[in-house]
């Protein structure tokens, strides 16, 4: 078979399982009211959580970068391509974070690889949430095949598990001199797509009890969630010693692009040496960073938005129960709709566009089979009438054929 006659046939077949995913196209700035393929509509279902993604003030400091130090960064961060506002950016966060130092990786997906690779070798073994994100699954995996590292996951926020696992894993105590096999355990801190929490406080004791390290990816958490919007480890309080991987990223609430990971001098001095998505790649453009520096100051300072947001999320959620609609176990800006089937969740996701209501269905392997969703995100540009009409919208589908 040819390689077209080959692909054509899985992409057939995807098709006839309503899995096959297309591109809508946006034109103008992304915002709550947007183009979509040539239409205006109300988007809930982007991660720009606090509605900086088109903020003038971040808009201009990104020109003033582009002033300062032109576009392209030239080569990678150790080679010619760190300039000083990325260096700035680099303190400016782990200021935020409340951590020694932090470290610019180009996207979330890459500092999750980045992680793994340099801090995980032969015999040493990552412990995972079965519903973490596909990158944090992914680093793993890499991990396993380049270093001979393990793999274990266990059923979504069940730390018995977890215990059992971490227990059965040998080297429990810090006092062994040859520190093996080391132990990674890795979660989302706010689940991606059903918006709950992980066990922070509970993932951290257990880590230091069994002598694993704990890494939180708060891709969702970072700017959303703390009283100053330095995220999860701020919510619940987790320092350095409780929680020495801390990583997010910068293209969701910040409305930038790129991630970070923040700790130690010795992590972030060993993610520098060995971590292969950090040494091969090109650094971020500089006026990105220069944008960045914004969005954390706007992050800082606006807590208003974190505010407004809360509300938000309580309005739609209220009303939502009162239309009796299948919410998940979330208090955050992640208010998924549960559907189940594939084909239910499309033709849903098209009839709330026709109203004017974007909301993409996120399908397997996203989720798991079966748990197809309305992945309804809120964002502090939102506005109560927005709400409104989401729910009013929401009221008119068909929910007869769901469940
Ligand atoms: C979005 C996301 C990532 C990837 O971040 P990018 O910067 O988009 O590559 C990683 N982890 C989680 C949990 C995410 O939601």
């Amino acid at each position: 078979m040819s390689l077209d006659d080959s692909l054509k046939k899985e992409l057939l077949n995807l098709d006839q399982q309503s899995l096959y995913r297309q591109r809508k196209i946006i034109d103008g700035p992304q915002q709550v009211h947007l183009i979509s393929n040539g239409k205006p509509v109300v988007s809930f279902c982007s991660n720009d959580y606090l509605g900086l993604a088109n903020h003038p003030d971040i808009a201009k400091a990104f020109k003033q970068g582009v002033n300062d130090y032109g576009v392209g960064s030239g080569a990678a961060h150790l080679v010619s391509g760190h300039s000083r506002v990325h260096h700035e950016l680099e303190e400016a966060l782990a200021e935020y974070t409340g951590r020694s130092r932090a470290l610019l990786f180009s996207t979330g997906y890459m500092a999750n690889l980045g992680i793994v690779n340099a801090l995980m070798g032969k015999g040493d073994i990552v412990f995972q949430d079965k519903l973490n994100h596909a990158s944090l699954i992914d680093a793993a995996l890499l991990s396993s095949a380049l270093s001979g590292s393990q793999l274990k996951r266990y059923p979504h926020n069940d730390m018995n598990r977890l215990a059992q696992l971490l227990a059965a894993s040998g080297n429990n105590s810090e006092s062994f001199a040859e520190n093996k096999p080391r132990k990674l355990v890795m979660t989302d801190a706010v689940f991606s797509m059903d918006g709950d929490l992980a066990e922070v406080s509970q993932m951290s004791e257990l880590c230091q009890q069994h002598n694993a390290w704990l890494m939180l990816d708060d891709a969702h958490g970072f700017g959303v969630l703390g009283a100053n919007g330095a995220g999860t480890a701020e919510e619940f309080s987790l320092d350095q010693e409780q929680l020495p991987v801390y990583m997010a990223t910068l293209g969701k609430a910040m409305g930038g692009f790129g991630a970070f990971v923040a700790g130690s001098d010795a992590l972030i001095e060993t993610l520098i040496q060995k971590a292969r998505a950090y040494v091969y790649t090109t650094a971020m453009l500089p006026a990105v960073a220069q944008a960045l520096l914004m969005s954390i100051k706007i992050s800082r300072e606006e807590s208003w938005r974190r505010e407004k947001l809360k509300q938000l999320i309580a309005q739609f959620r209220l009303g939502a129960e009162q239309l009796g609609l299948s919410l998940m176990n979330s208090q955050t800006a992640i208010q998924p709709v549960m559907v189940g089937d594939n084909d239910t969740a499309m033709s849903i996701s098209q009839t709330l566009e026709q109203q004017g209501i974007l909301i993409t269905a996120i399908r397997p392997p996203t989720v798991p089979k079966g748990t197809a969703r309305l992945r309804v995100t809120l964002s502090a540009e939102h506005e109560e009438t927005d709400i409104e009409q989401l729910l009013s919208a929401l009221a008119r589908v068909n929910w007869s054929s769901v469940n």
